[in-house]
C-alpha cells in the first residue's frame, strides 16, 4: 500500500471512531499491567469480569503478593492459561516490590524485564499507562497489517516497525486504538465486513466481502504468538 493511502486507511480508521481507547478495566499502571498480562489469548471482556473480584482483593502489588498463587487463581479459572498466568502476575507483583519500590517502571528494558511481559504487553502499558508513542502489535494488528497490505510483516516486530514508519509519531499512540478496534469489530478474522468499513477505500485486500452473505475466508491468518 502506497505511503498515501496508508496515511488515508489510518485517517478514516480516526474518523469512524475518533474516541477509540484501551477496553480493558484498570484504574493505575499496576492494575493495567496486570489486565493486559492476563489478557494474553483471551477477549479483554473474559478479563473484565475476573479482574474485578482479583483487583477488589488486591489492587497493588503488596496485596497481590499477600493474595498469594493460590488466591490469584482462584479469581482467574474462567481465564485461558490460568495457571502460568497465576505465578507470572505473582512473579511481577514481587519483583514490583523488590526492584522498583512497587511502582510499574515507565521504561520499556524494565518492563520487558517483569515475569510474563513481552514487547507486546510493554507496548501497551508504555502507550496507555505512560503516554508514549508505541504501537503493541496484537492478533488484531497483525492480521490488519498483511490483510490490507497497510504494514505487511511475518512477525508482529515487522509489522510493528512498518507501522511506526508509516503512521505519523503524533498519532500512533490513538492509532494503535483506532487498529485494535477495527480489527475487534470489522475487520474480523473469519469474516471481515467489508462492507460497512470505513476505510475499504484504501485497503489491498483482494476478496472483500460485500455483503454479511458473501463467504467468509476458509483459512484466516493464524495470529501470531504473544
Ligand atoms: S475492506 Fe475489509 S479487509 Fe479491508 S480493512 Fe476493511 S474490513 Fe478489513
Amino acid at each position: 500500500m502506497p505511503l498515501a493511502d496508508a496515511r488515508h486507511f489510518i485517517e478514516a480508521l480516526a474518523l469512524a471512531n475518533p474516541d477509540a481507547d484501551s477496553e480493558l478495566t484498570f484504574t493505575d499502571p499496576y492494575t493495567l499491567l496486570v489486565a493486559v498480562v492476563l489478557s494474553a489469548q483471551a477477549t479483554d471482556a473474559s478479563v473484565n469480569k475476573a479482574s474485578v473480584g482479583l483487583f477488589a482483593d488486591a489492587p497493588d502489588p503488596a496485596a497481590m503478593v499477600a493474595l498469594g498463587e493460590a488466591g490469584i487463581a482462584a479469581h482467574i479459572r474462567t481465564i485461558g492459561l490460568w495457571r502460568a498466568k497465576a505465578r507470572n502476575v505473582l512473579a511481577l507483583s514481587r519483583t514490583l516490590i523488590e526492584t522498583h519500590g512497587g511502582a510499574v517502571p515507565d521504561n520499556r528494558e524494565a518492563l520487558e524485564a517483569l515475569p510474563g511481559v513481552g514487547r507486546k504487553t510493554a507496548n501497551v502499558v508504555l502507550n496507555v499507562a505512560f503516554g508514549h508513542s508505541t504501537m503493541a502489535v496484537d492478533t488484531h494488528i497483525f492480521r490488519i497489517g498483511n490483510r490490507t497490505g497497510l504494514a505487511p510483516g511475518a512477525t508482529p516486530r515487522a509489522v510493528e516497525d512498518k507501522l511506526v514508519a508509516r503512521i505519523p509519531p503524533t498519532i500512533l499512540r490513538p492509532a494503535h486504538h483506532w487498529l485494535i478496534l477495527h480489527g475487534r469489530y470489522v475487520c474480523k478474522a473469519r469474516a471481515p465486513e467489508c462492507w460497512r468499513c470505513a476505510a475499504r477505500e484504501w485497503c489491498r485486500y483482494k476478496d472483500k466481502r460485500v455483503s454479511p452473505g458473501s463467504p467468509a475466508d476458509a483459512d484466516p491468518l493464524p495470529p501470531p504468538a504473544d
